[in-house]
Parts: structure tokens; sequence; C-alpha cells
């Protein structure tokens, strides 16, 4: 875990201002951007120091290491809000499902089916997105972008899943606005209302192209060892 935490209230600060002016660029209400603040490799040190400036929606990418570090600081903070956005294996969705709020990765019959059944039995109703694989990467998860459309049904008719948005991870070493373009417009013709899209170094560029949640972390927690 990273423990050397450099200011954490000041770096949520900054990013809290650039999402502001992004939205005032966009002409969009800063209230319409959700920050996430993704908290993997960081302890409760730094995660507490978020809290303390008033962050409520944090972000992991592992279910493993969310299950060390979260159960105790929910308990002590019952209003905050924890999204998985990495990807999630099928016997990983009981868990996934106790722990987590949203998930960001739905993106395969065989998650859809581990989650409906854990959904069903539980009771819950988490926040879904199906992540989109725009840039065809092998090495990514997400639903090509070509199958989103049918995924989409899929996941509405066979699993009765109210899916909230889409998810994208532009390829790391191309320019991410045709990405974020592209998911806007699968989210749209699908009637798709949320945008999970923006890291620390594109997220002002996400949120001029319709962004509701960013997910930033290095920007806010400082970097990851
Ligand atoms: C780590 C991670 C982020 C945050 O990345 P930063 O560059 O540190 O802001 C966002 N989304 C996903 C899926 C991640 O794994």
């Amino acid at each position: 875990m990273n423990t050397v935490v450099s200011d954490v209230s000041s770096g949520l600060a900054r990013v809290k201002d650039e999402i502001a002016a992004a939205c005032r660029d966009a002409g969009r209400e800063p209230s319409s951007v959700t920050l996430i603040a993704v908290s993997k490799t960081f302890g409760e040190e730094a995660i507490e120091q978020a809290i303390a400036a008033g962050q409520k929606i944090f972000g992991e990418n592992r279910v493993q290491e969310s299950k060390g570090k979260w159960p105790a600081i929910r308990q002590r903070h019952p209003d905050l809000a924890l999204h998985l956005i990495g990807p999630l294996q099928s016997n990983k969705a009981k868990e996934a499902l106790a722990l987590f709020d949203a998930i960001h990765s739905v993106d395969r019959p065989s998650i859809c089916e581990a989650l409906a059944k854990e959904i069903q039995k539980e009771g819950k109703q988490p926040l879904l997105f199906v992540q989109v694989n725009t840039g065809a990467e092998p090495q990514k998860a997400g639903v090509l972008p070509e199958q989103a459309d049918a995924f989409v049904k899929e996941c509405r008719g066979a699993y009765g899943f109210d899916i909230a948005g889409l998810m994208c991870i532009p390829p790391f070493d191309e320019a991410p606005a045709p990405h974020f373009a592209l998911t806007a417009k699968i989210a749209e013709r699908n009637g798709l209302k949320l945008l999970s899209m923006g890291m620390s170094a594109d997220f002002t560029t996400a949120i001029a192209f319709g962004a509701t949640h960013v997910r930033v972390g290095s920007a806010i927690f400082g970097g990851r060892a």
C-alpha cells in the first residue's frame, strides 16, 4: 500500500476546481458530474483525509483489496458509496455486491448471470455500467463497440438489469476524445444517461464529451508506487 500522503485535501480541491471549470466551459452544471475518488493502492490514512475533506464516493479496481480495507472504513462512515471500476470475475460477484454500490465493468453474460443471481438473492440494486472496449484492446475488459447495442439489450432482456450507463478507458497512447465521443454516441442511441469516463489525465476532456462520472485517482492521492 502507498503510505505517503502528500496533501489529499488540496489535491481534491484542485480536482473539484478543474471539474467546475470544465463544466463552465461545456455549459454544464457542476452537479451533473460525480467525482469518484479512486483510492486503489492507498490505505486508510489517505482515504480518511479525503473523507475529512468531504469526499463521499470512492472507487477501487480490485475486490480482494477492497475487502481488506473498506468494511472498517464504511463502518465508521455509513454514508459513503463505493464503486467497483476494475474488471470483475464471476466467482467474485457475491463479494462484489456485498462491498460495492456500483459496478462499472459489466461486460459479458457470465458476469451478468452471476450478478443477477446475487442481486435477486440479496435484494440489492447496484448502479450498473456496461464497459465498452472502445480501442478494441485485447488485454482490456469491456464489450467491443460493435457488440455494445446487442449486449445492452441482452442485459436488459435476459437479466432484467436496469443498466444506468456506459464506461470506457481509452487506450493509454491515443487521444481520448474520439473514445469519449464514441462511448457517448453508443449511450445515446441505447437510451443510457450515465457516462463513466475520464481519469486524472483526461477528465476535463471527458466532461466536454458528457461524462457524468469521472474516476480520478493520482490527481487526488498522488502517484502510485
Ligand atoms: C486507476 C483507475 C482510474 C484512476 O486513474 P488515475 O490516472 O490515477 O486518475 C480510473 N479508472 C480505472 C478503471 C482505474 O483502474
